[in-house]
């Protein structure tokens, strides 16, 4: 790859580590980074959080100063798109209409938030939350609203909920599924979850389905559900989830799924061209089949692979996922894909501010939610990276050593599959 172009489209976390990595490991020839927002490449976790409670400042989300990309030579051509993949010429066709070669690409495209679709979602004080401007709008709005509705119970909906009760506002969660993120955790975390948020004041409605948003005057004023009833709402957040930015890659004619379907080494079906981060599904080695994650961990340790590949230090990905969340006080983590669990095993007291939920499939560790328990979540990702067994009952007994444990050279038999 010496003396190459290597394009980034996507200027969010993992498309600013493709290119800071690529620098680090003495890359020499030209890297381009595309983002379609107009902004230095930024962190998303605080937007939803510290930035939206305003504890922390715009330039506090910055990855680096702009003094960065020129002194690595990376060209930002922030607030440009991508358009076109031509992949037979290996050229690109912006949205402002230029034209750009590439030897390889890197989609880092990411995903969007995925729309309410019921009559009144275009009213005015119906939000999401994605990027910088839908946080700075949100923290307006904040200031002059009483009746919060949230529509979905994910990440976003529950950090967000945290940050609204905290202003005194009477907060309403509507999520479709019986309990809070529960395609992310087990139903002890969901349960301890929704009961802490209800003693910070905030009211739920689990299996609610919203059938149309109301308003005056163009904006919105209640949510109404189905079955008729109708909540007030001067402000109302939509957090149901997002959707992965395949368009380009389909259009190109590149092999998807529920993302750009990439192998292990987070090559596509064009050996010339990468997918990373939210946008990307491949194989892992601790879920059974193809898996796309949204987090952070998942888009940096993947742009790190692409970038090693691409100065020939190729490996497969292999990195174990971990995710966080801070609601309120509560600090959650969760290390692993627990999707299929059949049995969780907890360790630590509930009442007494902190414990983990060790979730197994057949016997075997898939994961380990903690909450305000950062010790046992760092010896759960030695224990899952490494392979290393952990039965039920030793994850249960407070007095088994897990840190010993996870020092321990796993034996072969314990490798994850
Ligand atoms: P999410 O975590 O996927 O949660 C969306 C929730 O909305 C799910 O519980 C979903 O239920 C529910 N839902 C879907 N359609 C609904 C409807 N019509 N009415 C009511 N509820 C509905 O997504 P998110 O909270 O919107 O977050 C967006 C992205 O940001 C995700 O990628 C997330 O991982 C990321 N994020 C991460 C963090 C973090 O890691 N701390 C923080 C913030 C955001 P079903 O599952 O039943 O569909």
């Amino acid at each position: 790859m010496a003396g190459e172009t290597v394009v980034i489209a996507g200027g969010g976390q993992g498309g600013f580590q493709v290119a800071a990595s690529l620098r680090q490991a003495g890359f020499d020839g030209r890297v381009l980074l595309i983002g379609d927002e107009p902004e230095l490449p930024y962190q998303r976790p605080p937007l939803s959080k510290a930035y939206l409670s305003g504890q922390s400042s715009r330039e506090m989300l910055s990855l680096r100063p702009e003094q960065f990309y020129a002194d690595q030579q990376i060209e930002l051509l922030a607030g440009e798109r991508v358009t076109v993949i031509d992949r037979h010429r290996r050229r690109l066709q912006l949205a402002s209409a230029g034209e750009l070669g590439y030897d390889h690409l890197v989609l880092a495209v990411g995903a969007r938030n995925r729309a309410l679709p019921v009559p009144g979602a275009d009213l005015d004080g119906v939000l999401g939350l994605r990027t910088v401007a839908d946080a700075d709008a949100l923290r307006e709005r904040l200031k002059g609203a009483r009746d919060v509705a949230i529509v979905g119970a994910g990440f976003i909906g529950l950090e967000f909920a945290a940050v609204a009760a905290a202003q005194g506002l009477n907060v309403q969660v509507l999520e479709a599924a019986r309990r809070p993120m529960s395609r992310a955790v087990s139903a002890h975390t969901s349960d301890y979850f929704t009961q802490a948020h209800t003693q910070s004041g905030v009211k739920f409605n689990f299996g609610a389905c919203v059938v149309r948003l109301h308003g005056s005057g163009g904006r919105v004023t209640a949510v109404e559900i189905a079955g008729g009833q109708r909540l007030p709402a001067d402000l109302v957040l939509v957090g149901i989830g997002v959707i992965p930015n395949t368009e380009l890659a389909i259009a190109a004619e590149l092999a998807t799924g529920d993302g750009v379907l990439v192998d292990e080494h987070l090559v596509s079906s064009d050996p010339r061209v990468s997918a990373i981060g939210d946008c990307a599904q491949y194989p892992s080695r601790f879920t059974a089949g193809l898996i796309r994650l949204e987090s952070v961990q998942n888009a940096v340790d993947q742009a790190r692979t692409v970038a090693a590949r691409l100065v020939g230090n190729g490996a497969p990905y292999a990195k174990v996922p971990w995710f966080w969340s801070d609601q309120g006080k509560l600090k959650l983590q969760i290390v692993g894909v627990i999707a299929g669990h059949d049995a969780t095993v907890l360790r630590g007291d509930p009442d007494r501010g902190g414990f983990s939920v060790f979730c197994y499939r057949g016997g075997k560790l898939l994961g380990i939610e903690s909450v305000n328990r950062p010790a046992d979540h760092m010896v759960g990702r030695r224990l899952l990276s490494d392979g290393i067994g952990l039965t039920p009952e030793q994850a249960a007994d407070e007095g088994f050593d897990l840190k010993a444990h996870a020092a321990t050279p796993a034996k072969p038999s314990e490798h994850v599959a």
